[in-house]
């Protein structure tokens, strides 16, 4: 299909089916029928919590490896191994997860032990890495020619940029909820979410939510910030990391209003996180899922890891974050849309409020 710029806004972009997010079946699921004593739906995936074992033996039970493990001592939450699609033997390899980092080094030490007359290998899962890590940062990094969010990208909205500094850029909204009022931050590298960014991109990215929520507080303006993290393994390079920046009226309450929109419109509990945003704690939480993050103008937070086999409404932090400001009818972009005049009167208003709170 073709995509279009529109595509890569999260939220942002055309309605899928039945207006929800479809997940494919994990493609760990094995093809034939198998029943596993974890619970998949359950399990949020964290390779820092995993080990990879190689040279399993196909006949090997999801129990025999779970009992393989036992002398380490810890407990084990998940076991994800393939099939091969030819044989429909099981693969000679597994990625096995435990509560714990600490529990997952401990097993590492069973590297080299036998399980039915051949030596497994163990070793750290590692397929991502943590936070400011940087490596995975490298690997990525890369523009992508299609993609919204890529300042080098002809069909980026370059008039709707406000402010570029190092590291991360601030653009308007294409369909602001709240003109001008309405930002996206954004790391300039092509990144997939917060987790992957450098210490020095997510700090400078901090910069800019703190010089916006003084920008706003200057309006009388309270802070709502999103990100909503879809692998969109689908496209090439994937999701490029952005943030969606709101300011809201202070005497209106949004904070509350919009934590029970939030699980009304989800059907899911968020997980609340009541210091400021720290990705530590994210990623202990989210593990490598996909994820929604809003941060409410008390500077707590609500995190919700998108599950295997989940369904998220497509639209749901905007939807909530309209209703609690008492604008339903803004939820949808398309319907906030404004011309190019419009747009570069936004622009202009907002860099001249925003000027004297600019990072560069
Ligand atoms: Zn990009």
């Amino acid at each position: 299909a073709d995509l279009t710029p529109q595509d890569f806004r999260w939220g942002q972009g055309p309605a899928r089916q039945g207006g929800e997010k479809r997940m494919k079946p994990s493609s760990s699921a094995p093809s034939a029928p198998f029943q596993s004593q974890f619970d998949k739906a359950k399990v949020v995936v964290d390779s820092r919590k995993s080990v990879y074992a190689k040279n399993l033996p196909f006949r090997a039970t999801e129990g025999e490896i779970v009992a393989f493990f036992k002398p380490s001592g810890g407990t084990i939450v998940d076991v994800r191994r393939r099939r091969d699609p030819g044989s429909g033997n099981w693969k000679g390899f597994a990625l096995v997860q435990f509560e714990t980092a600490e529990q997952m080094e401990a097993a590492c030490k069973l590297d080299g032990s036998q399980l039915q007359g051949r030596p497994i290998s163990v070793n750290p899962a590692q397929v991502h890495t943590g936070p400011g890590d940087g490596q995975r940062a490298q690997r990525e990094a890369n523009p992508i020619a299609d993609c919204w969010f890529c300042l080098s990208n002809p069909n980026a909205a370059l008039n709707l940029v406000a402010s570029v500094a190092s590291e991360c850029y601030l653009a308007l909204d294409k369909g602001p909820i709240n003109s001008p009022f309405h930002l996206l931050a954004v790391p300039i590298d092509h990144l997939s979410c917060t987790l992957d960014l450098k210490d020095s991109t997510f700090a400078e990215l901090e910069r800019y939510m703190g010089a916006v929520a003084s920008c706003f507080a200057s309006q009388g303006l309270d802070l709502v910030m999103f990100e909503r993290y879809l692998k969109l393994k689908g496209r090439e390079g994937g999701n490029h990391c952005h943030w969606n920046l709101v300011g809201v009226a202070k005497d209106q309450n949004v904070g509350p209003k919009l934590k029970e929109a939030l699980s009304e419109g989800s059907g899911f509990a968020f997980r609340e996180m009541k210091t400021k945003l720290n990705r530590e704690d994210l990623r202990e939480i989210v593990g490598d899922m996909e994820y929604v993050l809003v941060t409410l103008p008390d500077g707590s937070s609500l995190v919700h890891p998108i599950m295997r086999g989940e369904r998220v409404p497509f639209n749901l932090v905007r939807e909530a974050l309209a209703k609690s400001m008492g604008c339903p009818e803004r939820a949808d972009w398309k319907q906030c849309r404004q011309t190019d005049d419009q747009e570069a009167n936004a622009v202009a208003k907002f860099k001249a409020i925003f000027g004297q709170f600019d990072l560069m």
